[in-house]
């Protein structure tokens, strides 16, 4: 009835040393990564789904969350960065895959090493891409960035119609010209309007080449935004791509830490750093083995006269008192019942109603933030992991495993 604070090695999928010697275990459902995939790419058909792994997939792990969708039939995936490529190419031997951050000075090689993209935002960077293609010999594909007003990465939108015309040449090695919504979940943002005009208009110019315009929020404003491909990233890790309402994505992360000690504090004692919080009654605190070396923001802290960050102790809500530390906070369980935790217990800090969203207001952040600072200390639980070996490179990724009774696989 209440969550597992005792959880057997076998509920948490570890061996029972990993287990005992663990301070907390992180639990990534990458079944749910996919449905949440699924549920995206119904939601954007005819539009391709593809998927943004960028930051090590959000913190969730590139390598077997690449794996995963990759055989759940996601075929293009963005990263940001040549080293993230390079470990998405090995999850996924025959995806297309784009590098948003673009192309650095004489790596040109790099990426036709891995037959990655670079997404070209610049007309230097260009003519560096078009310089080494010809030298080499690569007929490798590249995309077009092309800034609507996140003035980031891109074209400006005359620069990119300059180059329009290139696109009746046989060997024009543009694949996709892309922008980046600034406000995508602000749904009555008028900046999403103008953004869609500026970039129908220059996407027009390169006709046959495909658009794509939406992260996981923009999926939500419409299927005019919709384009020939989505790129979401947060809503497939379970994030809210929709703030202020219902999030329609499934959770993915679980973060269970445990209880290194449980004491007693007499009343009007401090607890923690600071001295910033004091016992009004007797106090029962359980310590647990976790801080903000581990992603648990300092932000968080229970100092008095503010609201505290929760965690579920034995099935109930419990405050965090005093300074989050950097490897350890105390948590009040006066009003838990005697004898339903002991040391060595676990304690859920994220998951049992808790999500990243609602961490990220205590933390005074984004989800996104609370997911990409996620630790490292402890054990990993990879729910629905794909089996095989750690490269899969004999497996072709494109052979999706779908059920037959389940073609669209969207009932998520
Ligand atoms: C990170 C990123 C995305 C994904 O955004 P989400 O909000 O996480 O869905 C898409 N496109 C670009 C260019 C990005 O940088």
């Amino acid at each position: 009835m209440t969550s597992a604070s005792h959880p057997t090695a076998a509920d948490i999928g570890l061996d029972s040393h990993t287990l005992q010697v663990t301070p907390g275990v992180l639990t990534i459902d990458l079944d749910a990564i996919v449905a949440n995939w699924k549920a995206l790419e119904s939601r954007t058909v005819p539009a391709e789904c593809s998927a943004v792994i960028k930051a090590d997939a959000y913190g969730c792990g590139l390598t077997p969350v690449t794996r995963k969708l990759a055989s759940a039939g996601c075929k293009t995936f963005f990263v940001a960065t040549l080293a993230e490529a390079k470990q998405a190419r090995e999850a996924a031997p025959k995806a297309v895959i784009y590098v948003l951050n673009g192309l650095f000075a004489n790596c040109g090689d790099d990426f036709a090493k891995i037959d990655a993209r670079p997404v070209i935002g610049d007309l230097n960077e260009l003519a560096e891409w078009d310089a080494f293609r010809r030298t080499r010999g690569w007929r490798g594909q590249a995309a077009l960035q092309i800034n609507t007003g996140m003035n980031r990465l891109g074209l400006n939108p005359d620069e990119a119609r300059g180059l329009a015309p290139r696109i009746r040449e046989p060997d024009h090695g543009i694949a996709l010209v892309l922008s980046h919504l600034a406000c995508a979940e602000d749904v009555a943002n008028p900046m999403n309007g103008r953004q869609l005009a500026a970039f129908r208009d220059v996407a027009s110019e390169f006709s046959g080449v495909p658009a794509s315009l939406v992260n996981s929020s923009g999926i939500f404003l419409g299927p005019h935004f919709h384009m020939d491909l989505a790129r979401p990233g947060a809503a497939l890790y379970g994030l809210n791509p929709t703030p202020g309402s219902d999030n329609p994505m499934q959770p993915v992360i679980g973060l269970k830490v445990r209880i290194a000690q449980i004491r007693s504090v007499p009343k009007d004692e401090t607890v923690g750093y600071g001295a910033l919080w004091h016992a009004k009654r007797p106090t029962r605190l359980a310590i647990v083995s976790a801080g903000y070396a581990d992603g648990y923001f300092r932000a968080a802290s229970g100092i008095e006269g503010t609201r505290s960050a929760q965690v579920v102790v034995a099935g109930q809500r419990c405050p965090i008192v005093g300074r989050v530390s950097m490897d350890l906070m105390a948590i009040d369980i006066t009003d838990v019942p005697h004898g339903a935790v002991r040391r060595g217990h676990f304690v859920t800090l994220i998951g049992d109603g808790i999500t990243a969203d609602e961490l990220s207001h205590h933390f005074g952040t984004i989800g996104y933030e609370v997911l990409t600072s996620l630790g490292h200390r402890y054990a990993r639980d990879y729910r629905g992991a794909v089996p095989g070996s750690k490269t899969a490179a004999e497996k072709p990724a494109t052979e999706p495993e779908k059920s037959p009774a389940d073609p669209e696989g969207a009932s998520a």
